[in-house]
């Protein structure tokens, strides 16, 4: 076939040809678009390009995966036979078919880490087969079992989504995503949403002023999708000692925060932290588009994103990692992440931010790499 503009730009981008900083964000954002209108005979382009090129195999699916989610489902079979099971995003809504295939293989593997990578495609392909198979493995555990770092069941995780003890799904993410963008770049948005607020309190560890990293109006449309019931929700931390531990605190829906008495003390936290500049007041708002929640499921592959959200699926820089909820010891729902780089270009690291919807908690997390 004679190569589209579309796989054009989408080469470039992989072959990273850039004549400096400007060409490489034309050139990412080109290939992003040009990722989200591929034809089904593009899409297969790329996928035996992938298949012939080591080099690029992980990033160009991981692209596929996540920037036109779906568009590899024909593409399964050809993808087993030739023993791609990374990343497993690749996997994501896997027909029935192709979920029997890679479980036998699972079963069959001599080798623990290729044992992992197909547990994760599973994770992504996440139907109730996946499900059912799941919970049979966590009620009689297989002999291989014990050489894994984690059962099956929680592979789940990195997914977004938890196996309940009663075997059915739950996720721990909210389809809906709705980009945040510093304020030059969604001239109309509205104050649903709101980063980067001065709370009142202090931290008790390291006296800092503490900040709501988001602010949510619960009565607005926009933020239906939620299903929370009541007026205002705070997401308050201290922005530094966050960074050492995850830390918990005790909400209402009325947009107070307090502490919680929960939050233990890292091993770790500065000494002085006056260094630490100021959390920035309002940086980001909600865009006004929505996108797929597919498109923060990778955080290292994908072309000109931020991955700064309210909903979706977390962009994790480390393993996952939802925290238990410090009163019903239940996991916590992903409901925000801020990413320091959308805001200031030579910041980096993210802060995901939690709910546990019965007890009226919510975490902060951080990573970085
Ligand atoms: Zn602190
Ligand atoms: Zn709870």
């Amino acid at each position: 076939m004679n190569v589209s503009n579309s796989l054009e730009v989408i080469q470039q981008f992989h072959r990273r040809k850039f004549t400096g900083p400007e060409n490489y964000a034309a050139v990412s954002k080109a290939a992003r678009q040009a990722y989200q209108t591929l034809s089904k005979d593009e899409v297969e382009f790329l996928v035996l390009m992938a298949l012939t090129d080591d080099k690029n195999l992980q990033n160009i699916l991981a692209c596929l995966a996540c920037l036109n989610p779906g568009c590899l489902k024909d593409f399964h079979q050809t993808l087993i036979e030739q023993e791609a099971f990374n990343p497993s995003e690749i996997y994501f809504e896997a027909n029935h078919d192709v979920t029997s295939i890679l479980i036998r293989l699972v079963t069959k593997s001599n080798e623990m880490m290729q044992r992992s990578c197909l547990l994760s495609c599973l994770a992504w392909a996440g139907n109730g087969y996946v499900q059912k198979q799941f919970s049979d493995w966590k009620q009689s555990p297989p002999e291989w079992v014990s050489m894994l770092y984690v059962p099956p069941h929680q592979y789940t995780y990195q997914a977004g989504w938890e196996l309940l003890s009663n075997g059915t799904r739950q996720d721990l993410f909210f389809e809906t995503t709705l980009p945040l963008v510093i304020p030059e770049e969604a001239p109309c948005s509205n104050d649903s949403v709101q980063t980067g607020i001065p709370a009142e309190q202090h931290c008790p560890w390291c006296e800092r002023q503490l900040v709501s990293l988001l602010e949510l109006d619960l009565t607005s449309d926009e933020l239906a999708f939620l299903n929370l019931v009541g007026k205002s929700l705070r997401f308050t931390t201290c922005d530094v000692c966050a960074c050492y531990g995850t830390l918990f605190s005790k909400v209402d829906r009325q947009g107070n925060s307090s502490w919680h008495a929960a939050n233990t003390r890292p091993g770790y936290l500065p000494d002085d932290t006056s260094d630490w500049g100021a959390f920035p007041i309002k940086p980001l708002v909600l865009s006004g588009q929505e996108r797929h929640f597919m498109e923060s499921a990778d955080w290292c592959s994908l072309p000109a994103i931020n991955f700064s959200q309210v909903g979706g699926l977390p962009s994790w820089i480390q393993d996952d990692s939802y925290p238990d909820c410090p009163e019903c010891s239940r996991k916590m729902k992903f409901v925000s992440q801020i990413s320091n780089e959308d805001y200031e270009k030579s910041m980096e690291g993210i802060y995901y931010l939690l709910l546990c919807c019965d007890c009226n908690v919510t975490a902060t997390v951080y990573q970085q790499s």
